[in-house]
Parts: structure tokens; C-alpha cells; sequence
């Protein structure tokens, strides 16, 4: 069976480079399934999991943005940042989406809205993939 090389890359580093059957992921115009074979791609991401299929094991990534690079045997995806579960701090994650919380609904003029709305997506997500 065909498989699909994934690499994942962030300014901090590599995260993770190994082969998979499939890669799910979340682009900005929706849901993408990629497989050995696809034709070539580059799509922006969103603050979302990204599922990484090989035989009947499933393992996400908490991905933050970027975007992916597909070729027929390749997936290359450069991302803000990248967190397996093992490395997410589900702690320092409830933290940041409590102060998120805080500042979306403060009253202030002076919030930032749109950087309190991305902080609280980037926390929603590690906690869904840390737990
Ligand atoms: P915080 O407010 O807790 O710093 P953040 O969403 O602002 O969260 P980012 O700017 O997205 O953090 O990430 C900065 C660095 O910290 C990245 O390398 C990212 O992988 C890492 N990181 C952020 N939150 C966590 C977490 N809960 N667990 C593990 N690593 C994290």
C-alpha cells in the first residue's frame, strides 16, 4: 500500500517527520483529506487538529495556522506551532483560555478582541488534543 511522508515544521523546529496512509486536516475553505496520490496543494490552515491515519491507529497534532504543501507522496505542513499530546501542558492551556475568557469579556476599549479570539481557539485546541 501507498503511503504519504508527513513532516511537520515549526520556527521552533521539527515536530514530527514519518509515513501515514491519510492526513485530515482543517484548511481555511474546509475540511481536506489527502491521500497517497493527490494532486499538488498548498492550502492555509486553521487553528485546528490535524489527524494523521496509519492502518487503524490515529494520532493529532494541535496545529496552529500555517499551511500544508501536498505532492503525491509528500505532506509537508510549516505551522506557528505544533504540539503532539504528550507535549501539550493541558495546565498552562486552561490558564491561557481562562485569561482569553477574561479579556473577551471585559468591557474595556482597550482588548484587543480579534488576539484575545486566536489565544482562546489556540488554548480550545491544545485541550482537545492534550486530553
Ligand atoms: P500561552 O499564553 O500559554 O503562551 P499561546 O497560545 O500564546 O499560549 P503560542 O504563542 O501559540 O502560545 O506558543 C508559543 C510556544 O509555546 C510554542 O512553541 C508552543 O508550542 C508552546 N505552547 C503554548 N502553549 C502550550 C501548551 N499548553 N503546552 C505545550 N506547549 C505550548
Amino acid at each position: 500500500m501507498k503511503t504519504l511522508t508527513v513532516s511537520v515544521v515549526t520556527p521552533d523546529g521539527p515536530v514530527l517527520e514519518d509515513t501515514f496512509d491519510m492526513v485530515s486536516c482543517k484548511a481555511e475553505s474546509g475540511e481536506l483529506g489527502i491521500l497517497p496520490g493527490h494532486i499538488p496543494l498548498v492550502a492555509p490552515l486553521t487553528i485546528s487538529a490535524v489527524r494523521l491515519k496509519r492502518e487503524n491507529q490515529v494520532e493529532q497534532l494541535a496545529v496552529n495556522g500555517g499551511f500544508m504543501e501536498v505532492q503525491p507522496d509528500k505532506v509537508t505542513i510549516l505551522a506557528q506551532s505544533a504540539e503532539k499530546p504528550a507535549d501539550i501542558d493541558v495546565q498552562r492551556a486552561q490558564e491561557a483560555k481562562k485569561r482569553a475568557e477574561r479579556r473577551l469579556q471585559s468591557k474595556q476599549d482597550d482588548i484587543d478582541f480579534l488576539r484575545a479570539e486566536l489565544a482562546l481557539k489556540r488554548a480550545m485546541n491544545r485541550l482537545n488534543v492534550g486530553n
